[in-house]
């Protein structure tokens, strides 16, 4: 087991009162299992990253990697946001290599260990298809190009674990489609233990070994569901096969049920009598 998630929980205080984000959830995570976390927006899937990170405290519950609790951010966990945070002042090689400088500055890594490092950034570069744009800075680049460029350096650690919140989901439809296969690629090479949020379906089947669904907020899990299609086998026209369009639509009734209850209860409140039910299922 790599990841274990013992009774996490969050709950905010603000000047509405307390938040309930997300109830107490277990989870155990296979080291090198992808798990796409899927639910309605604001039902605690970003909390939960954030949580695993370390960078912010669950308020009961613990995260432990290798059976290690986290207790703060750390190389061992790369992360990767729909919002690419590269520094516009750096080049994209600058950019990728930046968190093996930071540990520099803690190890001082010796020529050795430097040259290595730098093979790696170079490796990186090369396998993300940035070679060529190395010395450019991120604002000539296109954003799919940028976030190719902070998977890169969210991978430049070799970290144990890669969290990655909605990454694609700013890009057109086609530039995500090459990040799902570059994505697909670099995991079934590197076997990374990967926890990605997103909302798309059909992605998170592309890429997972398991699905996780939430309801809405407070987040609890209702359904952990393995994907029974080979990896090997996905691609693009995998949407068309009778297997993945059975577990969508098992993923899409288990979302509609959500919506099927939000409809209920607004019957009742607002005496609406003949409002359409989302999903037939
Ligand atoms: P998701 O990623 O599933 O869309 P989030 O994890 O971002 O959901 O948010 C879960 C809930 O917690 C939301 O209701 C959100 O408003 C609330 N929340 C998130 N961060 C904070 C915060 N820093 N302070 C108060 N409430 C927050």
């Amino acid at each position: 087991m790599k990841l274990s998630l013992r009774g996490v929980a969050k709950s905010y205080c603000g000047r509405r009162g307390e938040t309930v984000a997300l109830c107490p959830l277990d989870m155990v995570v296979r080291e090198g299992e992808f798990i796409s976390l899927v639910g309605p927006s604001g039902c605690g899937k970003s909390t939960l990253l954030h949580i695993v990170a370390g960078l912010e405290p669950a308020t009961t519950g613990t995260v432990e990697l290798d059976g290690e609790r986290v207790l703060g951010p750390g190389a061992e966990i790369g992360l990767l946001f729909q919002q690419q945070t590269l520094f516009p002042w750096l080049s994209v090689r600058e950019n990728v290599r930046f968190p093996l400088t930071l540990a520099h500055a803690r190890a001082r890594a010796g020529a050795v260990e430097r040259d290595r490092q730098a093979a790696r950034v170079d490796g990186l570069l090369r396998l993300v298809g940035l070679w060529d744009f190395r010395d450019s800075l991120p604002a000539e680049l296109s954003g799919g190009m940028q976030q190719r460029a902070a998977l890169a350096r969210a991978l430049v650690g070799q970290p144990e674990v890669l969290l990655m919140d909605e990454p694609f989901g700013a890009l057109d439809a086609q530039t995500r489609e090459d990040m799902q296969e570059l994505l697909l690629h670099l995991i079934q090479h590197h076997r990374i233990t990967t926890l990605f949020v997103t909302h798309d379906v059909d992605e998170a089947l592309l890429l997972s070994d398991r699905v996780v669904v939430f309801s809405e907020r407070p987040g609890r899990v209702l359904a952990s569901l393995d994907v029974t299609f080979a990896r090997q086998a996905r691609s693009s026209e995998l949407k068309l096969d009778e297997a993945f369009l059975h577990q969508k639509r098992e993923i899409l009734a288990l979302l509609r049920g959500r919506a099927r209850t939000e409809a209920q209860r607004d019957r009742l409140l607002f005496g609406l009598t003949n409002t359409p039910l989302e999903g037939g299922s």
